[in-house]
């Protein structure tokens, strides 16, 4: 055998065209892709034969099955979307790069409405004139919060650039030097304060802030008072900082107002559920804040936004900002938040619904049961693995609760044949994207974040990885 005779054994394009399973291909897949994709591997297969050694001429053969195979799953990772599905099996619920929030099932309906047909997102059917896109969101979110008027934006970060942009341009915005948080993905309140055209006043220390503080450093050119809710991280020890009440009536002395950033946006006190205290939104009104923003997708359990409410004053003046049309929500953000909120209308049926506070608040017995129903399908496969039930900790996550560990049910799989985080980089890998820990040399899946319907997939994808 030499080269040029293997290279007449090449399949052309056209002949691969014809293959049986190729012509299912293309009903499937664009045309010209699969032509690429049976090029591309009619090259790698020369390319293969140029590099023969001469001792290897003879031994040379072309797998026709293997070759139409690699076409096939070629063809089904290229035109795959790439952001898709993953199994979350890490026991943090909100998972800020699996998405953070996960929406409720049941408002599915109402957004592809929006979505797939025309909307009044911006014409008043009343009047049969032009409406606001606000307008859906301001009742529903008055009426839960008490608060005056209500604005929404793309995130928490646009909220509190619009805020202070509105509120302390070119004027000082006091902060105590222990809430200028970096929150995920690089946003600082410091630096977004800047942005904003405020001007920054520190005041305190890193652990300690007093109510003299913040008077020593009001002057004629004060702008707001401003307190962030340090979501994140917790400074322990020797500490102190001003409530917002505090901080409110000292706002109401001078006539300044005053500006509470809570990062995660909570409407029932979940102390009730076993977690520790945060503060409300509903509290922090109450307390005097004239103004408090919140993240749409973290514990509230929507859709990424920023929410700002309050005073009617401010935020009439922040709907006239020219940064509010560039900060703008889309109209499937208004009606994921709008059907979000609606399950608060009713406490029980938000917590049951709403996949976030659904999660975090799961009964040990809820979790137990979910356990024993994923050993049972994996230990069914009779794999060559150790599995076994045990306790462990999920985690809140999205910037919230930092040091909240709750109790959880975890499956921890020592494999007999293979390293743990081999087994962990093939689940990863699989067709269903599992995303999960390594710990103690066990791979852990958390069952808190795993969703019933995902146990099949994961035991699949697990007796694959073992073969
Ligand atoms: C998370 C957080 C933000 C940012 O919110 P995004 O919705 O992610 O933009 C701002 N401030 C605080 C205190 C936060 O915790």
């Amino acid at each position: 055998m030499n080269k040029k005779k293997l290279f007449s054994l090449l399949p052309s394009v056209d002949e691969v065209l014809n293959d049986k399973i190729i012509i299912e291909l293309i009903k499937e897949y664009p045309r010209s892709l699969v032509v690429d994709t049976i090029r591309k591997n009619i090259d790698n297969i020369r390319k293969n034969i140029i590099n023969l050694e001469e001792d290897q001429l003879n031994n040379f053969s072309i797998d026709y099955d293997k070759f139409i195979n690699n076409i096939s799953n070629e063809l089904r990772l290229s035109y795959s979307l790439s952001l898709k599905k993953v199994i979350n099996a890490t026991g943090v619920v909100i998972h800020t790069n699996l998405g953070r929030s996960l929406l409720a099932d049941s408002i599915k309906e109402e957004v592809w409405k929006v979505a797939s047909r025309y909307s009044n997102l911006e014409y008043d059917i009343n009047k049969g004139k032009r409406g606001s896109r606000y307008s859906h969101l301001e009742e529903i979110i008055k009426n839960i919060t008490g608060a005056e008027d209500v604005l929404v934006v793309n995130n928490n970060a646009a909220a509190v650039l619009l805020v202070l942009s509105t509120m302390s341009k070119n004027k000082e915005a006091i902060v105590s030097r222990g809430e200028l948080v970096e929150v995920g993905g690089s946003f600082r309140i410091p630096k977004v304060m800047e942005e904003s055209g405020a001007i920054l006043r520190e005041v305190g220390a890193t652990n300690k802030t007093h109510m003299s503080d913040y008077e020593d450093a009001i002057n004629e050119n004060t702008g707001v008072l401003l307190k962030v809710h340090t979501s994140n991280y917790r400074v322990l020890g020797f500490t102190g900082s001003v409530d917002i009440d505090e901080l409110s009536r000292l706002s109401k002395e001078h006539d300044i107002p005053v500006i509470e950033d809570l990062g995660s946006g909570l409407f029932i006190d979940i102390s009730k559920y076993g977690l520790s205290y945060e503060p409300t939104v509903i509290d922090s009104l109450k307390k005097g804040a004239d103004v408090v923003t919140f993240s749409g997708d973290k514990i509230l359990g929507g859709p990424q936004a920023g929410i700002i409410v309050g005073k009617k004053e401010y935020i009439e003046k922040m709907k006239k900002n020219q940064l509010t049309r560039a900060l703008r929500v889309d109209k499937l953000t208004i009606a994921a938040l709008e059907a979000t909120f609606r399950l608060y209308l009713d406490e029980k049926k938000a917590v049951e619904e709403i996949p976030t506070l659904r999660m975090l608040t799961y009964s040990m017995d809820k979790l137990n049961d979910k356990a024993r129903k994923l050993y049972e399908i994996i230990k069914n496969q009779n794999l060559d693995i150790d599995i076994k039930i045990e306790d462990g900790y999920s985690q809140v996550g999205g910037g919230s609760m930092p040091l909240e560990t709750i109790d959880t049910k975890v499956i921890t799989i020592v494999p007999k044949n293979m390293g743990v985080s081999e087994l962990e980089e093939k689940l990863r890998l699989s067709e269903d994207s599992i995303v999960a820990r390594v710990y103690d040399n066990k791979y852990v899946l958390d069952v808190r974040t795993i969703f019933d319907d995902e146990f099949e997939s994961i035991s699949k994808q697990l007796t694959n990885a073992l073969k």
